[in-house]
């Protein structure tokens, strides 16, 4: 079976992140990718010059069509921009009974805020509670728990089991902040913690990394239902999508990775 995965995400016209890298993502993992949009960013490699949120009413009408008419086999939330678009889409997706990924997209690789201030408790106490896994990254975390950033594994196993307590099924915590060679990612549910290892790759072309792990991730617990062998195949592919990067040409600041 082919899985049908909906993206609920921003646009990067750039095509290296957001929708248009879930999309790319989905398809190379298997699925049917779909995307229902909450704002058009205006961006290159080079960074984001604005962005133009979608009103909450019509970010929830786009999901609630394609549930009316489509079997939606997981869901991924990127960016959301806004506590209210935040709200319609909890609102929008309660009791669909779907596996939920959530990327907690707040900030750009360039520095660029893509959601509110006001709206991170949103994310923390409405969405984290609907979500089977959430894949925040280390200043993510930080934000999420109003705590400093972890800089060693102890300090991310810490801030994975609070975020857990929070209401996820899963906490997939990247560590690709983290200074050294490696980057390992740590996969926190209610019975274990797994540690996924990855050699960091030298790049600067990572623009559209967190967008393309949670869409990877979402397909494969489409297909697989089970978070740890889910989050082993996304991170092979991520990883394997960076260590292809320098082959593309696009753009002058930070590529995309290759979706191949
Ligand atoms: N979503 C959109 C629409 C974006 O434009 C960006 C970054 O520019 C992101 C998400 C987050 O990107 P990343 O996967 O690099 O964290």
């Amino acid at each position: 079976m082919i899985p049908n995965i909906l993206s609920i995400a921003g646009s990067d016209p750039s095509g290296g992140a957001g929708i248009q890298a879930d999309i790319k993502a989905i398809g190379a993992n298997g699925g049917y990718g779909m995307a229902a949009i909450t704002a058009l960013t205006i961006q290159n490699t080079r960074g984001v010059q604005g962005a133009q949120l979608i009103a909450p009413d019509v970010v929830a009408a786009q999901v609630a069509s394609v549930f009316d008419d489509i079997r939606v086999d997981a869901v991924k939330i990127g960016m959301l921009g806004s506590a209210d678009i935040a709200l319609a889409v909890a609102d929008v997706l309660q009791g669909r009974g779907v596996p939920v990924v959530l990327d907690p997209v707040m900030v750009a690789k360039g520095g660029d805020r893509l959601l509110a201030a006001d709206a991170v408790a949103v994310l923390r106490d409405v969405l984290l509670p609907l979500a089977t896994m959430v894949t925040p990254n280390l200043p993510e975390a930080a934000d999420l728990l109003g705590m400093d950033e972890a800089d060693t594994q102890a300090g991310m196993i810490l801030q994975a089991r609070t975020i857990l307590a929070l209401g996820p099924q899963g906490v997939l915590l990247k560590g690709g902040h983290l200074a050294g060679g490696d980057s390992p990612d740590l996969l926190v549910t209610a019975d274990a913690a797994h540690w996924l290892p990855a050699q960091r790759v030298a790049t600067r072309n990572t623009h559209g990394t967190g967008c393309t792990l949670s869409s990877a991730l979402a397909t494969q617990l489409a297909l697989t239902g089970d978070p740890l062998a889910a989050a082993r195949a996304a991170k092979a592919y991520i990883h394997a999508a960076i260590a292809g990067a320098d082959g593309l040409q696009v753009g002058q600041g930070h590529g995309p990775v290759d979706h191949f």
